[in-house]
Protein backbone atom coordinates (compact mmCIF):
# COMPACT_ATOMS: atom_id res chain seq x y z
CA UNK A 1 0.00 0.00 0.00
CA UNK A 2 1.23 2.90 -0.73
CA UNK A 3 1.78 5.50 2.52
CA UNK A 4 -0.09 9.12 1.83
CA UNK A 5 1.83 12.27 2.88
CA UNK A 6 -0.92 12.93 5.92
CA UNK A 7 0.16 9.32 7.27
CA UNK A 8 4.12 9.67 7.15
CA UNK A 9 4.02 12.59 8.95
CA UNK A 10 1.79 11.30 11.51
CA UNK A 11 4.44 8.75 12.16
CA UNK A 12 7.11 11.36 11.66
CA UNK A 13 4.80 13.22 14.37
CA UNK A 14 4.55 10.21 16.83
CA UNK A 15 7.82 9.41 16.77
CA UNK A 16 9.57 12.72 17.29
CA UNK A 17 7.02 12.84 20.29
CA UNK A 18 7.99 9.34 22.24
CA UNK A 19 11.68 10.24 21.17
CA UNK A 20 11.12 13.91 23.60
CA UNK A 21 9.43 11.59 25.99
CA UNK A 22 12.50 9.45 25.96
CA UNK A 23 15.06 12.47 25.99
CA UNK A 24 13.12 13.99 29.24
CA UNK A 25 13.33 10.45 31.21
CA UNK A 26 16.97 10.46 30.84
CA UNK A 27 17.75 13.55 32.05
CA UNK A 28 15.29 13.00 35.06
CA UNK A 29 16.71 9.95 35.58
CA UNK A 30 13.91 7.89 34.96
CA UNK A 31 13.00 4.23 32.42
CA UNK A 32 10.93 5.45 29.47
CA UNK A 33 9.25 2.47 30.18
CA UNK A 34 7.20 4.35 33.01
CA UNK A 35 5.83 6.55 30.89
CA UNK A 36 2.82 5.92 28.60
CA UNK A 37 2.11 8.56 25.56
CA UNK A 38 -1.45 8.45 25.15
CA UNK A 39 -2.63 10.46 21.57
CA UNK A 40 -5.61 12.18 21.98
CA UNK A 41 -7.77 11.71 19.16
CA UNK A 42 -10.55 14.36 19.84
CA UNK A 43 -11.61 16.16 16.85
CA UNK A 44 -9.82 13.58 14.28
CA UNK A 45 -11.04 10.92 11.97
CA UNK A 46 -10.49 7.05 12.44
CA UNK A 47 -8.24 6.97 9.55
CA UNK A 48 -5.60 9.70 11.09
CA UNK A 49 -6.17 7.27 14.42
CA UNK A 50 -5.42 4.20 12.38
CA UNK A 51 -2.33 6.30 10.75
CA UNK A 52 -0.64 6.99 14.30
CA UNK A 53 -1.72 3.54 14.89
CA UNK A 54 0.29 1.88 12.95
CA UNK A 55 2.86 4.38 13.76
CA UNK A 56 2.88 1.79 17.21
CA UNK A 57 0.00 3.89 19.20
CA UNK A 58 -2.05 1.92 21.34
CA UNK A 59 -3.51 4.19 24.18
CA UNK A 60 -5.73 7.44 22.69
CA UNK A 61 -7.79 9.49 24.16
CA UNK A 62 -11.02 11.16 23.73
CA UNK A 63 -13.30 13.96 25.93
CA UNK A 64 -16.85 12.88 24.33
CA UNK A 65 -19.14 9.82 25.04
CA UNK A 66 -20.70 10.03 21.75
CA UNK A 67 -17.33 10.32 19.60
CA UNK A 68 -15.55 7.58 21.49
CA UNK A 69 -18.75 5.40 21.52
CA UNK A 70 -18.46 5.80 17.50
CA UNK A 71 -14.90 5.16 17.19
CA UNK A 72 -14.55 2.21 19.15
CA UNK A 73 -15.59 -0.26 16.91
CA UNK A 74 -14.17 1.14 13.97
CA UNK A 75 -10.54 0.42 15.92
CA UNK A 76 -8.71 -2.75 16.12
CA UNK A 77 -9.03 -4.37 19.51
CA UNK A 78 -6.15 -4.17 21.07
CA UNK A 79 -6.56 -0.01 21.31
CA UNK A 80 -7.15 0.87 25.25
CA UNK A 81 -9.23 3.83 25.21
CA UNK A 82 -9.10 6.76 27.88
CA UNK A 83 -11.68 9.24 28.56
CA UNK A 84 -9.93 12.02 29.31
CA UNK A 85 -13.01 15.13 29.40
CA UNK A 86 -15.70 16.23 31.67
CA UNK A 87 -18.24 13.14 32.13
CA UNK A 88 -21.52 13.63 32.52
CA UNK A 89 -23.70 11.10 35.02
CA UNK A 90 -26.12 10.03 32.32
CA UNK A 91 -23.53 9.15 30.17
CA UNK A 92 -21.63 6.92 32.29
CA UNK A 93 -23.78 3.55 31.15
CA UNK A 94 -22.07 4.40 27.78
CA UNK A 95 -18.63 3.63 28.26
CA UNK A 96 -18.29 2.24 31.84
CA UNK A 97 -17.32 -1.22 29.92
CA UNK A 98 -15.41 0.09 27.20
CA UNK A 99 -12.52 2.14 28.74
CA UNK A 100 -9.31 1.20 30.04
CA UNK A 101 -9.18 4.62 32.20
CA UNK A 102 -11.25 7.16 32.95
CA UNK A 103 -9.06 10.37 34.00
CA UNK A 104 -11.56 12.86 35.12
CA UNK A 105 -13.44 12.24 38.06
CA UNK A 106 -13.93 15.10 40.16
CA UNK A 107 -17.19 14.28 42.46
CA UNK A 108 -18.49 11.20 44.57
CA UNK A 109 -21.89 11.63 42.70
CA UNK A 110 -20.10 10.95 39.57
CA UNK A 111 -18.27 8.11 41.37
CA UNK A 112 -21.30 6.54 42.48
CA UNK A 113 -23.02 6.30 39.14
CA UNK A 114 -19.21 4.89 37.35
CA UNK A 115 -19.46 2.46 40.10
CA UNK A 116 -23.44 1.22 40.07
CA UNK A 117 -22.84 1.05 36.80
CA UNK A 118 -19.57 -0.84 37.35
CA UNK A 119 -21.32 -3.67 39.41
CA UNK A 120 -24.43 -3.97 36.65
CA UNK A 121 -21.90 -4.82 33.93
CA UNK A 122 -19.77 -6.44 36.25
CA UNK A 123 -16.81 -4.90 35.09
CA UNK A 124 -13.92 -2.91 37.53
CA UNK A 125 -13.44 0.40 36.41
CA UNK A 126 -10.40 2.06 36.69
CA UNK A 127 -10.37 6.08 37.45
CA UNK A 128 -8.15 9.13 37.91
CA UNK A 129 -9.40 11.92 40.51
CA UNK A 130 -8.88 15.16 38.62
CA UNK A 131 -7.62 17.86 40.66
CA UNK A 132 -7.39 21.73 39.28
CA UNK A 133 -3.95 22.22 41.00
CA UNK A 134 -3.79 25.32 39.52
CA UNK A 135 -7.12 26.54 40.86
CA UNK A 136 -8.47 27.73 37.45
CA UNK A 137 -12.12 28.70 37.53
CA UNK A 138 -12.90 27.52 33.77
CA UNK A 139 -11.39 24.12 34.74
CA UNK A 140 -13.25 21.13 36.49
CA UNK A 141 -11.59 19.15 39.34
CA UNK A 142 -11.05 18.83 43.07
CA UNK A 143 -9.43 20.77 45.10
CA UNK A 144 -5.88 19.97 46.58
CA UNK A 145 -7.58 19.86 49.72
CA UNK A 146 -10.64 18.30 48.96
CA UNK A 147 -8.50 15.30 47.32
CA UNK A 148 -7.84 13.23 50.12
CA UNK A 149 -11.35 13.44 51.60
CA UNK A 150 -12.96 12.58 48.27
CA UNK A 151 -10.55 9.88 47.74
CA UNK A 152 -11.49 8.13 51.12
CA UNK A 153 -15.19 7.98 50.19
CA UNK A 154 -15.15 6.32 46.78
CA UNK A 155 -12.34 3.92 47.91
CA UNK A 156 -15.43 2.24 50.09
CA UNK A 157 -17.34 1.82 46.43
CA UNK A 158 -17.87 -1.50 44.39
CA UNK A 159 -16.24 -1.78 40.88
CA UNK A 160 -14.43 1.59 40.84
CA UNK A 161 -10.55 1.57 41.35
CA UNK A 162 -8.51 4.63 42.06
CA UNK A 163 -5.06 4.39 40.16
CA UNK A 164 -4.07 7.99 40.85
CA UNK A 165 -4.49 11.35 39.99
CA UNK A 166 -4.77 13.88 36.91
CA UNK A 167 -4.34 17.20 36.10
CA UNK A 168 -5.04 19.79 33.39
CA UNK A 169 -2.47 22.40 33.61
CA UNK A 170 -2.99 25.93 32.43
CA UNK A 171 -2.45 27.07 29.41
CA UNK A 172 1.12 28.74 28.59
CA UNK A 173 3.61 29.95 26.56
CA UNK A 174 6.79 28.85 28.58
CA UNK A 175 6.12 25.27 30.23
CA UNK A 176 8.32 26.05 32.81
CA UNK A 177 5.28 28.04 34.22
CA UNK A 178 3.85 24.36 35.11
CA UNK A 179 6.85 22.70 36.38
CA UNK A 180 5.43 23.38 40.01
CA UNK A 181 1.64 22.54 38.96
CA UNK A 182 3.11 19.25 38.20
CA UNK A 183 5.44 18.83 41.25
CA UNK A 184 2.62 19.92 43.42
CA UNK A 185 0.45 16.93 41.62
CA UNK A 186 3.21 14.37 42.54
CA UNK A 187 3.52 15.38 45.98
CA UNK A 188 -0.23 15.55 46.26
CA UNK A 189 0.07 11.39 45.40
CA UNK A 190 2.63 10.74 47.45
CA UNK A 191 0.92 12.17 50.41
CA UNK A 192 -1.78 10.45 49.57
CA UNK A 193 -0.26 7.42 48.99
CA UNK A 194 1.46 7.64 52.08
CA UNK A 195 -1.90 7.39 54.01
CA UNK A 196 -2.31 3.51 53.27
CA UNK A 197 -6.03 4.20 51.94
CA UNK A 198 -7.35 0.47 51.34
CA UNK A 199 -8.56 -0.45 47.76
CA UNK A 200 -6.90 2.33 45.83
CA UNK A 201 -3.39 3.23 44.58
CA UNK A 202 -1.26 6.27 43.76
CA UNK A 203 0.59 4.71 40.61
CA UNK A 204 -0.42 7.05 37.98
CA UNK A 205 -0.10 10.75 37.27
CA UNK A 206 -1.62 12.11 34.46
CA UNK A 207 -0.48 15.14 33.35
CA UNK A 208 1.34 16.83 30.72
CA UNK A 209 0.29 17.98 27.02
CA UNK A 210 1.56 19.39 23.68
CA UNK A 211 2.78 22.48 25.41
CA UNK A 212 4.38 21.07 28.44
CA UNK A 213 4.69 16.63 28.09
CA UNK A 214 8.60 16.93 28.54
CA UNK A 215 8.60 19.35 31.82
CA UNK A 216 5.28 17.03 33.19
CA UNK A 217 7.88 14.13 31.89
CA UNK A 218 10.53 15.92 34.05
CA UNK A 219 8.88 15.90 37.13
CA UNK A 220 7.28 12.28 37.47
CA UNK A 221 4.08 11.72 34.68
CA UNK A 222 3.10 8.21 33.66
CA UNK A 223 0.89 9.10 31.22
CA UNK A 224 1.25 12.12 29.01
CA UNK A 225 -1.86 13.27 27.12
CA UNK A 226 -0.30 14.78 23.49
CA UNK A 227 -2.96 15.78 21.00
CA UNK A 228 -2.08 18.46 19.07
CA UNK A 229 1.68 17.67 18.65
CA UNK A 230 0.33 14.13 16.97
CA UNK A 231 -2.14 14.93 14.88
CA UNK A 232 -2.11 18.87 14.32
CA UNK A 233 -4.32 21.70 14.84
CA UNK A 234 -8.06 20.60 15.77
CA UNK A 235 -10.43 22.36 13.53
CA UNK A 236 -13.98 22.94 15.87
CA UNK A 237 -15.57 24.54 13.31
CA UNK A 238 -16.13 20.74 11.62
CA UNK A 239 -18.41 18.21 13.39
CA UNK A 240 -17.46 14.75 13.02
C1 LIG B 1 -7.44 18.07 24.31
C2 LIG B 1 -6.83 17.55 25.56
C3 LIG B 1 -5.46 17.21 25.63
C4 LIG B 1 -4.50 17.39 24.48
O1 LIG B 1 -4.23 18.73 24.26
P1 LIG B 1 -3.08 19.20 23.24
O2 LIG B 1 -2.68 20.54 23.74
O3 LIG B 1 -3.69 19.22 21.89
O4 LIG B 1 -1.98 18.21 23.34
C5 LIG B 1 -4.98 16.68 26.82
N1 LIG B 1 -5.78 16.52 27.89
C6 LIG B 1 -7.08 16.83 27.88
C7 LIG B 1 -7.90 16.60 29.09
C8 LIG B 1 -7.65 17.36 26.72
O5 LIG B 1 -8.95 17.68 26.72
Amino acid sequence: MEETIQSMELAQNYKTVKENVTKACEQAGRSEQEVTLLAVSKTKPVDMLMDVYRAGARDFGENKVQELVDKIPQMPSDVRWHMIGHLQRNKVKYIVDKVYLIHSVDSLRLAEEISREAVKKQVEVNILIEVNVAQEESKFGTTVEETATLIREIATLPGIHIRGLMTIAPFVEDPEENRGYFQKLRQLAVDIGNKNIDNISMNILSMGMTGDYMVATQEGATIVRVGTGIFGERDYSKTI
